[in-house]
This record gives C-alpha cells, sequence and structure tokens, in this order.
C-alpha cells in the first residue's frame, strides 16, 4: 500500500499513530542533527522528520533528495515542538522510520511554489509542474465544486444533461469556425461548434424542454484578453417559457453557486437594466455595479456657451468624483494620459473642482461662469469637494471613454471591493447592429434570437431600431452569460436571414435543417450560456481565464507543451485530399 493517509489530513488526534505516506519534496531543511523534509501531494503539506542521532542512514538518504523527488515513507505521528498554526497539519510531524524513493526528479525549471520564479512561458511549456503549485491546483478544484453544483442545480430542476456532436457544421456565433478535414468525404470539411446553438434548439423541437451541458466550444478569433480558442460554457434551453422563466431559473443558478461556494446569499431579485439604461448609466453593457459615480449627460446644459469644443460634438457627459476637488495638476494629467491611451482614444478632458468653500476652479473658466458651473454641478447632485471629469465627442465612443474612466477612478478611490458580488441582468438589447465596413446588419446575439414582438414590423422598416429578446448576465463587470428567447417560425426566421443578408440559397445551405424542424411543431423556446472558465475566474478572484483551465492555449493560439498546432506528415495530407500551398 502506498499510503495510509494524505498529507493534508493528519492532526493532533493521529499522534502515535504509524502512518505510510507518499507524495513529492517540496523542500527539505537541515538543522543539526535534524532533517526536516515537506512532502506535498493534492491535500497538503506534511512535515517529516529524520533524526541523525536515532537514524544516521535514514537520514543520510533524507539528504540526498532532491526538490520534487517522489518519495514513500513510514512512521510514527508525533507532536511537534515548533507548532505552525497557519498549516491544517501544522501541528504534528512523522517520524521517519522507512524511506522508499519511489522516483527522482531532474531539478524543476522554477520553483513549485505560489510565487514562483518561473515566467509564464516557462510555466506553460511545463504545465503539469505549474498545476502542482498550490494556487493553481485550488483553482482546478473551485471549478470541480463549481461544475458539481451546476450539475446538482439543473439535475434537481430537471434539466437533462445532454452531449451534442463536436464534429458538425458552421454555427453562427460570429466567430470564425475551426474546420477538421473529412477522410471519409474527401474535400469536405466538418466545422467544430462555436456553441451548440442549433443542436439544444432542435433538442427543444424533440421535445426535451429542459436541457443543459457543459460543453467546449471553439471560436477561432484573434487574441483578445479573457479569451480562448475552446473554452467551456454551461450551455442551456428551455421550451415553453418566456423571457421571466429563463431569468429567474439562471439568477437561481447563480444564488446557488454564491450559497454553495461562497456562502453569501443573495436573497433579493437581480436588478436590471435596459441596454440604453446601462449605456447611458455607465457607458458599457457590461457595468460594474459594485460602485456609483455613475454618468450624466450634459449635452444641453454645456452647449451654447461659446465654447467650441462642446458646441460642435453630438454628446457631453461626465462624472462626479466624490471629495477629490483637491486633486493636483498632476493626478489631473494623469487622468488625461489614461483617456488618451491609444486603446481608448479620446481627445481630451475637462475638470470642474467644486472647493469645499463653495468657489469653483475649472479648465473652462473661460467659457463658463460660476452661474453656469454650478448648473452643471446640479446635473450630477454634485457637491463642495466634489471633481467634475468631462468628456465630449461622437456618443458612443464618449460613453466608452466615460465607462473606461469611471472604472479608473473606482480604482483609484478603492471603490471596487474584491470580496462582493454584484450581479444584474442587462434586457432589451438591439436585435442588429450596423456594419459600417460591410454596409449590412449584424445579429447582435445571434441569427435565432427573436425580435420583441411589437418590433417585428420594424424589420421591414428601421431594423435598427428593432430590440431583442435577449439578456445577458453580468458581474462585477464581467459578462458571465447571455441567451435569448428564440424565433420559432420558419417565416420569421427566414426574414431574420433575408435582413442579415443571407440570400435564400445560403440560408437553407447553412441552417435549412434547422428551418425545416421548424415546420414540424417548433415550441416556444429559449435558453442562455454561461461561460464557465469565467465564471469560475471570477469566483477565485483570478483575471485571467488561463489560470482556471488546465492546459490553456497561449496569446497565439498555440499549447507550447505539446507543441501544437503542428504539421502533419504527406502520406496523412494525401489521405486527406489536402495540399499545403508553402509559399503564402
Ligand atoms: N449560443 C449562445 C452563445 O454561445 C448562447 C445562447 O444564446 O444560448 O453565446
Amino acid at each position: 500500500m502506498y499510503r495510509t493517509h494524505t498529507c493534508g489530513e493528519l492532526n493532533i488526534k493521529n499522534i502515535n499513530t504509524s502512518v505510510t505516506l507518499s507524495g513529492w519534496v517540496q523542500r527539505s531543511r537541515d538543522l543539526g542533527g535534524m532533517t526536516f523534509i515537506d512532502l506535498r501531494d493534492r491535500y497538503g503539506i506534511t512535515q517529516l522528520v529524520f533524526n541523525m542521532e536515532t537514524n544516521s542512514n535514514l537520514c543520510k538518504k533524507a539528504r540526498k533528495l532532491g526538490r520534487e523527488y517522489v518519495i514513500q515513507v513510514e512512521g510514527m505521528v508525533t507532536e511537534r515542538s515548533n507548532k505552525n498554526p497557519k498549516m491544517p497539519t501544522g501541528e504534528i510531524e512523522i517520524t521517519v522510520n522507512n524511506l522508499n524513493v519511489l522516483n527522482s526528479s531532474e531539478l524543476p525549471p522554477f520553483t513549485i511554489e505560489d510565487e514562483t520564479d518561473g515566467g509564464e512561458e516557462l510555466r506553460m511549456k511545463y504545465r503539469y509542474l505549474d498545476l502542482r503549485r498550490y494556487c493553481m491546483k485550488e483553482s482546478l478544484v473551485l471549478r470541480n465544486m463549481m461544475a458539481q453544483e451546476v450539475r446538482k442545480y439543473f439535475v434537481s430542476n430537471d434539466f437533462l444533461e445532454i452531449e451534442t456532436p463536436v464534429l458538425i457544421k458552421s454555427t453562427p456565433e460570429g466567430a470564425r469556425d475551426f474546420v477538421v478535414p473529412s477522410r471519409m468525404n474527401a474535400g469536405q470539411f466538418y466545422a467544430l461548434p462555436q456553441s451548440p446553438q442549433t443542436f439544444k434548439q432542435l433538442l427543444m423541437i424533440a421535445g426535451y424542454d429542459r436541457y443543459f451541458q457543459i460543453v467546449k466550444c471553439f471560436r477561432d478569433e484573434d487574441f483578445r484578453a479573457d479569451r480562448q480558442p475552446e473554452f467551456t460554457q454551461i450551455d442551456c434551453e428551455m421550451a415553453f417559457v418566456e423571457q421571466e422563466d429563463i431569468l429567474s431559473v439562471f439568477e437561481g443558478m447563480v444564488k446557488h453557486l454564491l450559497k454553495e461556494i461562497k456562502g453569501i446569499n443573495i436573497e433579493d431579485r437581480f436588478p436590471r437594466l435596459t441596454y440604453r439604461e446601462a449605456m447611458e448609466k455607465y457607458g458599457n453593457d457590461k457595468p460594474d455595479i459594485r460602485f456609483g459615480m455613475t454618468l450624466h449627460d450634459m449635452t444641453s446644459i454645456a452647449k451654447g456657451k461659446g465654447f467650441n469644443v462642446f458646441d460642435s460634438v453630438e454628446y457631453i457627459g461626465g462624472i462626479c468624483a466624490d471629495g477629490c476637488s483637491e486633486y493636483s495638476r498632476k493626478q489631473i494629467d494623469e487622468l488625461t494620459d489614461f483617456i488618451k491611451r491609444p486603446q481608448i482614444g479620446a481627445k481630451g478632458l475637462v475638470y470642474i473642482k467644486y472647493h469645499s468653500d463653495g468657489t469653483f476652479k475649472s479648465s473652462i473658466d473661460k467659457f463658463f461662469n460660476p452661474d453656469a458651473l454650478k448648473s452643471c454641478a446640479e446635473v450630477f447632485n454634485a457637491k463642495p469637494g466634489d471633481l467634475i471629469l468631462i468628456i465630449a465627442g461622437e456618443k458612443e465612443s464618449t460613453l466608452n471613454t466615460l465607462s473606461e474612466l469611471r472604472l479608473e477612478m473606482g480604482r483609484k478611490m478603492d471603490f471596487i471591493n474584491p470580496n462582493t458580488y454584484a450581479p444584474l441582468w442587462v434586457l432589451d438589447f438591439p436585435l442588429l447592429e450596423w456594419d459600417e465596413e460591410e454596409k449590412r446588419f449584424f445579429a447582435m446575439h445571434h441569427p435565432f434570437t427573436s425580435p420583441r414582438p411589437e418590433d417585428i414590423e420594424l424589420l421591414d422598416t428601421d431594423p435598427g431600431k428593432v430590440h431583442a429578446n435577449a439578456y445577458d448576465m453580468v458581474i462585477n463587470g464581467v459578462e458571465v452569460g447571455g441567451g435569448s428567447i428564440r424565433i420559432h417560425n420558419q417565416e420569421l426566421q427566414q426574414k431574420m436571414f433575408k435582413t442579415l443578408g443571407f440570400t435564400e440559397e445560403e440560408a437553407n445551405d447553412q441552417f435549412g435543417f434547422l428551418m425545416n424542424a421548424f415546420r414540424y411543431g417548433a415550441p416556444p423556446h429559449g435558453g442562455i450560456a454561461f461561460g464557465f472558465d469565467r465564471l469560475v475566474a471570477l469566483f477565485a478572484g483570478l483575471g485571467s481565464i488561463r489560470d482556471v483551465i488546465a492546459f490553456p492555449k497561449n496569446n497565439s493560439g498555440r499549447d507550447i507543451m505539446i507543441d501544437s498546432p503542428a504539421n502533419i506528415p504527406d502520406n496523412l495530407l494525401k489521405e486527406l485530399s489536402l495540399k499545403i500551398n508553402r509559399e503564402s
């Protein structure tokens, strides 16, 4: 037997028990006549002690052990004289009487510690060593717990977990497909699912009215932070439901997770904002509502004062930072530089300082007399001591800039409590988005999203104004889930494809199977998908989804550990009827 216990479970109650443990040598210290070794496994660390006086051979053997050697020891659980209250096993140690080296190890290329000296590249190359680190193990344990709780919740609510295929045909989530050549159908390709969207809708038509799946999805997108070419969704669909039913079931899931995993009870219904409200108040359709400092529109009040910058723009808006009226020139310059960064790209920042003595100082004093400044302050309900920061320009881009500025001020002012969770629903998204380059509409969500019934007529006359029966769940400024009520009627679906610029032939070619299915009694249905990696990262308090994925890809979509993607041998290419154009 390799072990009687794990390295995380022995404590003072086990004193004088004879035990066998197996694990990795985390580190070893020689102190005079004693050698101490920290033995690590998935469950924790237990201290081993070897005594030169009482067993010199064994102690000498222990001194030869290197980091990450795999060993088995037999010994007696003894009380430590030097206790470590921070460790669950910190009151005991094992006085070893037998040591068996199960395997040696080369010196690892970085330290297996939370604060490791290994850079990202190196850690990814040796991911199996990286995953030995306690913090990585914690992430994967959390991920597993969350997956179990998700399953528990859905199963207890009559959902069925049903697998959908991975070798399919293009799904329209708006990204590029990964494709797989078919050997048996020369010259033809499968596409990997960007999501199981069409299949889950077909399951509704098949009568499986509550479906869920924790499923891999694949999107060939250029690198963006928080994206991976393959990622995991909690994918769901329900039939005979309206938007309200869906919101309540999935709000329930998030509440269940917060309660079971974080011990946080949220009794109230999650707040809801329409897309428009979110944009106007936060400049963002995934607002972080852990703090206020919302945006205010000052367009009408700030125009017509002879200040050309304001008079010539579509929108003027700002935020009010409580108690920041004494910001220095340098601090304001820093904020100006922040919004001028290429990623944000704003032109300039206007400030109004509302000093504690009731006077104003602003960068637009030339055009705004104290009364005019006071009127501006009233828009924000500002009080003496506050600082108003204003940006002007084209509306959507200015809202975006203000959103970034608000978040930056939130961080500076320490408003963002990392230990709270502030979920909300964002509703009533526009159905379509106009693409200036391609001069056509795109579905904001995907082409199966249902327009709001009262807006259907607008599809012919003013498609840009149509609202969707679509919803996103946002937590702490992260979009964790999104979904919609679907179209379940063939004509409407056809109309939607037409609005999106598909010819009838293209629509039939790509999605004929679904439209056909709509002819055989499709029930009203809708669903949602949660980004599981993001949700786990959020619960773990980590910024990157890579830290909660066992084997992630790097920024160029490579797995540098297994060195993939890779060339394939010529005979395989031939079998697949493929020729590589090596010139391009
Ligand atoms: N398939 C959608 C997505 O991946 C989610 C949904 O509409 O249910 O974003």
